[in-house]
């Protein structure tokens, strides 16, 4: 079983049809799909949509690549959402840096970033972490500002020892469709060292499509694709990998699992 930790499901296609698209997932057997939000533009459609599926999850927060469009009223916006919270708001994401754009607005990144850092300590919320060109700048942020849930990097591609400082710190690697290209090699070797208790799987669906499917809408089934890569990279059978990356998913969104929920 698998848990899509960081799917943009609130986008085209899936948004037409909740039920269907995730049924879709649910055949190669997906229980679970977190949903981060980018910006004000969707906060509250995440927030609204989670609470309609058993096992659809919200992730609430800022972008670091929509802080243009960001104003400190939807700060407040993000608070009064936490606060009603209906449970099924689990972490708060998609938020961190990206230095990769170029004029990246550094200062406003961080400061953005450290508010949303502190809500997730003030709320006991893990984090979802983004993170281009910036591992070292974040991972000394994190430092600074400790968050008592950590959370996840999600589609990590980076040096080892980069990897390494995060897990130090308490957090997870999000492993999702990078490892599917050849030409990662980097991160393939990197993925294949890491200790499986650090590790889950995403998608990021629509978006970051797997080799073989360039230019095509990414989905959530194709977790499964992502799970084989990574299979092929480690020396753990796949049972236990399945096994070991489920719990980690559960216990890292505090999802709990009872007989009743399972199907
Ligand atoms: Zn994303």
């Amino acid at each position: 079983m698998f848990v899509d930790t960081h799917c943009h499901f609130d986008f085209p296609p899936f948004i037409h049809d909740i039920e269907d698209s995730f049924l879709h997932a649910a055949k190669v057997r997906v229980t679970d799909i977190i949903i981060p939000s980018v910006g004000i533009e969707n906060l509250e459609r995440v927030y609204l949509l989670a609470p309609q599926h058993p096992h659809l999850y919200a992730a609430l927060g800022f972008h670091p690549l929509y802080i243009a469009n960001y104003l400190p009223e939807h700060f407040t916006e993000l608070v009064a959402l936490l606060q009603e919270n209906s449970n099924k708001c689990v972490a708060i994401g998609e938020i961190g840096l990206d230095y990769f754009v170029t004029n990246a607005v550094v200062k406003q990144q961080q400061t953005l970033l450290i508010q949303q850092l502190k809500l997730a300590k003030q709320y006991e919320l893990p984090v979802i972490l983004h993170s281009r060109k910036s591992h070292d700048q974040l991972a000394a942020l994190l430092r600074r500002f400790d968050v008592p849930k950590k959370g996840v990097i999600h589609g990590f591609s980076g040096s080892l020892s980069q990897a390494n400082a995060f897990i130090q710190l308490g957090y997870f690697i999000g492993i999702g469709g990078v490892i599917t290209y050849e030409l990662a090699k980097k991160t393939r070797a990197v993925v294949a060292q890491l200790p499986l208790r650090s590790l889950v799987l995403e998608t990021d669906a629509p978006d970051m499509p797997l080799a073989g499917f360039q230019g095509q809408i990414n989905r959530p089934e194709r977790i499964r694709l992502v799970f084989e890569a990574l299979c092929n990279l480690r020396q753990e059978s796949t049972e236990e990998i399945a096994g070991q990356l489920y719990n980690n998913s559960l216990q890292l969104f505090n999802i709990k699992k009872g007989r009743h929920n399972m199907s």
